[in-house]
């Protein structure tokens, strides 16, 4: 078998001790004699496993008592559409910070609500999203809350601490960060994440959400409304299983790993690695702003197309996948996820000096 460095931004690499482990009880789990893809959401064996991944989930996020914790499906995406219906109830406005590709795409499907209406309150457009806006912390606007885009996983740049905007709930979209740094959940209303960057599977999303929130959002569909599902520990209908499953052993994982904090360190050595050599590059550089940097996507350019495309040619007959970046910003990416390891940010650095080298020599011969 090929041993590749898995670059890919989502669905994206999980750690092989899971894998391995998945592996070893997809058959039969725990001698039921059945897969875990085969018994009922309604067993006790199925209860035990969402049971132990909330509270693991908890721990490692310190998810204080009056948040709740759901498992849910429609993506990332599809909490761009609940979160308005739920908490977007008395101004029927929300602050959207504009930091790029997936806040633009929570806006546009915010302002499909009838009734509702957004306010930019700060953007990054100006600099063309490789800089994030500042925030005025005196800010007082006249909505329900702020949505903010923690890390843009297109763009590579984060909020490393939460944007402080006094006296409005914010509603955090995690999904490419979560469980990769440290951040309090008490700074937000609700955080939610896609499971497939930094967690596990697709087909599961993540939303912790404190329950005063729960607690006032109108009647809704059963499907859309945070209350109903609360109320049913997010099995009001058949939940995504497999993926629940296969995060809950992430979550395991990670807590053999040191946790948050852990993670959040060697995050940060492998991204510095990446980003001193790209500074120091006289070929490769980043184009994101140094303050606005992500610790979890980090996309580089040579300002050359074609020799972007040779590069990741270069990069794939040397095992190293998924580089190619977005198709909205070009070049290449590294996403170095929890599960991703620094012997693979060495050999990604080995290939680019080597290309650099070899670049050169052309550009002198
Ligand atoms: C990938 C991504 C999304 C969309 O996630 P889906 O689970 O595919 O709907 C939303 N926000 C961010 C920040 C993302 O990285």
């Amino acid at each position: 078998m090929a041993n590749v460095y898995n670059f890919s931004a989502g669905p994206a690499v999980m750690p092989r001790e899971v894998l391995e482990q998945v592996q070893k009880e997809l058959l039969s789990y725990k001698n039921s004699g059945m897969s875990v893809m085969e018994i009922s959401h309604r067993s006790s064996l199925f209860a035990d496993i969402q049971k132990d991944a909330e509270s693991n989930l908890r721990a490692l996020m310190n998810i204080p008592d009056e948040y709740d914790v759901l498992f849910l499906q429609g993506g990332a995406t599809l909490q761009f559409t609940m979160a308005p219906l739920n908490l977007a109830i008395n101004k029927r406005k929300i602050g959207f910070v504009d930091t790029g590709h997936w806040s633009q795409r929570a806006i546009e499907e915010a302002q499909l609500i009838d009734g509702i209406s957004v306010n930019k309150i700060a953007s990054g457009e100006d600099s063309n999203y490789t800089k994030l806006p500042k925030i005025d912390d005196s800010l007082q606007e006249n909505v329900d809350y702020i949505h903010v885009t923690l890390n843009n996983t297109i763009e590579g740049t984060a909020f490393r601490t939460v944007p402080n905007i006094k006296g409005q709930s914010i509603v955090g979209d995690m999904s490419s960060n979560i469980l990769g740094q440290r951040y309090n959940v008490r700074d937000f209303g609700m955080i939610y994440a896609g499971a497939q960057k930094n967690i596990g599977p697709a087909g599961l999303t993540v939303v912790i959400i404190r329950h005063d929130l729960v607690e006032k959002a109108p009647e809704l569909p059963a499907m859309l409304s945070y209350k109903k599902l609360v109320a049913k520990h997010s099995t009001l209908n058949t939940p995504p299983v497999f993926a629940i499953y296969c995060a809950g052993l992430v979550f395991e994982w990670l807590l053999t790993q040191g946790g948050v904090d852990a993670m959040e360190k060697r995050n940060r050595e492998k991204a510095q690695l990446l980003y001193d050599y790209l500074d120091a590059s006289t070929l490769f550089q980043s184009p994101v702003d140094v303050e606005s940097r992500s610790l979890t996507n980090i996309p580089f350019v040579t300002g050359n197309a074609e020799l972007d495309n040779q590069f990741i040619e270069l990069a794939n007959a040397n095992n190293l996948v998924g580089l190619k970046g977005h198709r909205l910003v070009g070049g290449m990416r590294a996403s170095l996820y929890n599960a991703f390891p620094m012997e693979g940010v060495k050999k990604l650095i080995t290939v680019m000096e080597k290309f650099e080298l070899e670049h050169k020599h052309k550009e002198v011969g």
